[in-house]
């Protein structure tokens, strides 16, 4: 009685951690101290239960094969998460989001088995297997599809960009729902019966979660990461349901309403039904539909750029994806340190998509120390922008792309962008001429007011620092 009441109130400490935790990862300032507190709760749920869990009694058996299988799992995530590169962390995010679904859909598919023995009711049409078989089929469609979104993130698997696959994709989604209609109604508890249904059900949740994630192209894929991160929230949810486990329900629940606020909020930010993304309309057809591009490129020198800067007023920067390939964040906020020491105004423009991963940016800023109030979201900095000596756009393309608001045919065409063509004058620091990660060409480098500086963002932010302090 005593080792149940100790689980119970463990179970409340957890889930009041995570509750913290949650709020204090908002900040990039407690972010890692949020962490480390949900992590903590989540031991100790885990602990309390091998102690103290029975099932008819009887303490939990097996805690040989559960102890080898935890430390197997830490050190197999321990070592990944330590040896990855900042720049893979998205695809790494999502290959564990889709591990935390797989969990689910296993649980589901366990326990189906043992229905005959623990029902109260003698019939499928019961709570407990629509239970089973949402987590089943949550659980199933989030790990197929993270492990696609790894893919593509990982620049492995391409898009699938064909306007008619939303008909399979629909046509797929009712048959499931067919399905499990089809072995609740089954009448008395059989699993044996309804096994043949129940693997088939598995194996069209699986093939849904890669077909659904193949189509959608490059400015939705935030939108999509963030929903699989919803459905493996309430795929866990459905297992707490199963186990009576307060603790995994509130995790879950957490889980699938944290990634169901960020999916509204990255599809209010790209512009986007959460339908058109989830059925695959996207903006353009065709990367080829874009209109020609006139104009040509123009660079700047390291000289010219270091004297422009200098003595400008007001400076912003848009950081995009390939500051976090260079790692040159450091550098970067050397650079708006020192500027701001001669006297010019410096704010960083944040746009939601920037980077791979929902937040890149205020991540990466956040680790060189640029304080939180200089980073300024696209909607406030956009307005302000006009009256910008100088945007300098490090490492960023899609994102400043202005055929998402000029050309219909644009595959991000309706995104909204950080508006830096409306600047004085706009400095674009990248490599070359590579494109972005919706793969189409930028008008913003054709502009008459845009100059290239060409080369790796670490080395040429260094250079321009050290130009800047010799001026
Ligand atoms: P982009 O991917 O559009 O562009 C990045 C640019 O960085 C490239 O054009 C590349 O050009 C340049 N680059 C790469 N490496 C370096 C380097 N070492 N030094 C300097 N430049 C470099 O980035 P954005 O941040 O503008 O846009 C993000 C895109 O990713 C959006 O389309 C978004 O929808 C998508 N996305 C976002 C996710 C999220 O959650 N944030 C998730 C998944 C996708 P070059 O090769 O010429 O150097």
């Amino acid at each position: 009685m005593i080792g149940t009441y100790t689980l119970e109130i463990s179970y409340i400490i957890a889930s009041v951690t995570f509750i913290f935790g949650l709020k204090m990862l908002s900040h990039p300032e407690t972010a890692r101290k949020g962490n480390m507190v949900a992590a903590i709760g989540m031991g100790l749920a885990i602990l309390f239960t091998i102690l103290f869990h029975t099932r008819d009694g009887q303490p939990i058996h097996n805690i040989g094969f559960i102890l080898v299988a935890m430390a197997l799992g830490t050190a197999i995530g321990w070592t990944i998460a330590v040896k990855v590169k900042m720049t893979a962390m998205p695809q790494l995010v999502s290959f564990f989001n889709g591990m935390g679904g797989a969990c689910a859909a296993l649980i589901s598919v366990m326990e189906f088995p043992h229905l005959a023995h623990g029902a109260e009711t003698t019939s499928m049409f019961s709570g407990e297997v629509l239970d089973i078989l949402l987590g089943m089929v949550i659980g199933s469609v989030s790990f197929a599809g993270s492990m696609v979104a790894f893919g593509k993130l990982a620049e492995k698997i391409g898009d699938l960009r064909v306007r008619s696959w939303r008909y399979v994709n629909i046509l797929m989604l009712l048959v499931i729902i067919g399905l499990v209609v089809y072995i609740m109604q089954m009448g008395n508890i059989d699993p044996v019966r309804a096994m043949p249904a129940v693997t088939i059900l598995v194996v069209l949740s699986l093939l849904y979660g890669v077909s659904f994630v193949m189509p959608i192209g490059g400015a939705d894929m935030p939108v999509v990461i963030s929903l699989l991160n919803s459905f493996t929230g309430v795929a866990a949810a459905t297992g707490g349901f199963l186990y009576h486990n307060q603790v995994m329900l509130t995790g879950g629940i957490l889980v699938g309403s944290a990634g169901t606020i960020l999916t509204i909020l990255m599809c209010k930010a790209m512009n986007r039904s959460l339908l058109n993304v989830i059925v695959g309309v996207f903006g353009g057809s065709s990367a080829s539909a874009a209109q020609a591009v006139a104009g040509t490129v123009k660079e700047i020198s390291l000289s010219d750029a270091s004297v422009l800067l200098s003595y400008s007023q007001k400076v912003v920067i848009v950081p995009g994806y390939g500051l976090a390939v260079a790692q040159a964040q450091h550098i970067c906020a050397d650079l708006a340190k020192l500027l701001e020491e001669k006297g010019v105004e410096v704010k960083f423009a944040i746009h939601p998509v920037a980077g791979r991963m929902p937040g890149h940016m205020n991540v990466l800023l956040a680790e060189a120390d640029v304080p939180y109030d200089k980073l300024v979201e696209m909607d406030d900095i956009n307005p302000e922008l006009p009256n910008t000596d100088v945007v300098v756009v490090i490492g960023a393309n899609d994102v400043v792309n202005p055929a998402a608001e000029d050309d219909p045919g644009s595959p991000i065409y309706g995104m909204p962008i950080i508006k830096a063509r409306t600047a004085k004058n706009i400095i674009v620091m990248k490599r070359g001429m590579g494109k972005g990660y919706a793969a189409i060409e930028n008008y913003l480098f054709f502009d008459d007011k845009t100059r290239m500086l060409f080369g790796n963002a670490k080395d040429s932010l260094q250079k321009l620092v050290a130009e800047i302090k010799n001026l």
